[in-house]
């Protein structure tokens, strides 16, 4: 491992500042993704800017029944809310399904979101296999040859087919939050269904719309959102990142969906909202399997499984996670919501 230099912040500006002056900077939070980077030589930084003791930890409401997330808020905390959990149950169950529990006691929001694909090319402990997010230009392992079970099925490219592993993400972009970022040019909001980038919208090697001089502070998520569930499929029961995941965030009248909002994970390199469904399915009955998965179509009547179609299995798992979250949603409704989902380590 490279030496580097560390140093600890109190405040924005100084964390701000220390990016500025010094290229090579970089951020440690919780420091479960950074350590595994500096390990594995995915980063060799200069220095490392610990900003732990910055006062963005706070959960806060928000006029209408919305939270504010400090970006620094440890995964355990919030899922752990009394506000998270009875206003935004789907939030508290994407942190609580996420990792293990020692690593949710350790990692923040704002790691989370700037996790790194899991693509074991990217991952490689030798580092020389190619992978144009980690080494730009050096092509794309598992296009070429390699294990693509795993890869996107939405808005990847021949230069890259990673997912994105976040489970928060899932649900911030189905909750429709905005994620809060401070720079030189100023604070800035990004939608969170946004905030991911896929090789369609970037350059491999940019996984996020966050410039390297700016800072997360916070999640904004509207609400409440009560009806609402996230869903993950896994290869184990726990401690596993997601296959495909979904979150759903509903709202019913008369009990018929009035409006329904859908994100799913593990499909592309970015939570992947299923913009069609959501007009489709205005009117129908979420507890009506068939009608909501006929609904889904058009969504995913885009897929593009990779050439030899290993990957192609997430398309009916996706669709199918996608009724079950909707339909769990809907449920809620007249019911007290409880988040000790299946398979969590609690
Ligand atoms: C074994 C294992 C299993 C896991 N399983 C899951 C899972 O199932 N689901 C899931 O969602 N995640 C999973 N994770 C990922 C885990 O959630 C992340 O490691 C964690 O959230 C990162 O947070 P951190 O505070 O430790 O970030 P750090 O490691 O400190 O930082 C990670 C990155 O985020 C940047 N960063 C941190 N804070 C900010 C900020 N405020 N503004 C700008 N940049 C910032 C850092 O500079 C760095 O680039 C797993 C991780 C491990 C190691």
């Amino acid at each position: 491992m490279k030496e580097f230099g560390y140093t600890s912040v109190a405040d924005t500006e100084a964390a701000l500042a220390a990016l500025r002056e010094q290229p090579g900077t970089r951020l440690l939070a919780g420091g479960t993704e950074m350590l595994n980077w500096l390990k594995e030589g995915i980063e060799r930084p200069e220095r490392l800017v610990d900003i732990t003791a910055l006062p963005l930890r706070d959960v806060e409401p928000l006029p209408g029944g919305g939270l504010r997330l400090g970006a620094l808020a440890r995964m355990s905390e919030v899922a752990a809310h009394p506000e998270v959990v009875r206003g935004h149950p789907a939030l508290a169950e994407s942190l609580l399904l996420a990792a293990s529990p020692q690593l949710r006691n350790m990692a923040t929001l704002g790691g989370n979101l700037q996790q790194r694909t899991r693509c074991p090319y990217f991952r490689a402990e030798t580092g020389d296999l190619p992978c144009n997010k980690r080494t730009p230009g050096s092509g794309c392992a598992a296009l070429s040859s390699g294990e693509t079970e795993e890869q996107a099925l939405f808005g990847w490219t021949g230069e890259c087919a990673a997912t994105h592993p976040s489970d928060l993400a899932v649900a911030l972009a189905a909750l429709d939050a905005d994620v809060l970022a401070e720079g030189p040019r100023g604070p800035r909001r990004i939608p969170a269904a946004a905030f991911h980038l896929t090789p369609e919208q970037a350059p491999p090697e940019r996984h996020s719309a966050l410039a390297s001089d700016e800072l997360i502070t916070a999640v904004e998520v509207p609400g409440p959102a009560p009806l609402s569930h996230y869903v993950k499929v896994r290869q184990r029961a726990s401690y596993e990142f997601a296959l495909v995941s979904a979150a759903a965030v509903v709202e019913v009248e008369d009990g018929t969906l009035a409006t329904a909002r859908i994100a799913l994970g593990g499909v592309a390199h970015r939570p992947w909202r299923l913009t069609a469904a959501e007009e489709a399915l205005r009117g129908a009955d979420p507890e009506d399997g068939d009608a909501v998965y006929a609904a889904l179509a058009q969504d995913f009547a885009a897929a593009r499984p990779l050439p030899g179609g290993s990957n192609a299995y997430k398309a009916e798992l996706a669709r199918r996670t996608a009724v079950r979250a909707v339909r769990d949603a809907a449920r809620r409704h007249g019911a007290a919501s409880g988040t000790t989902p299946e398979g969590s380590d609690q």
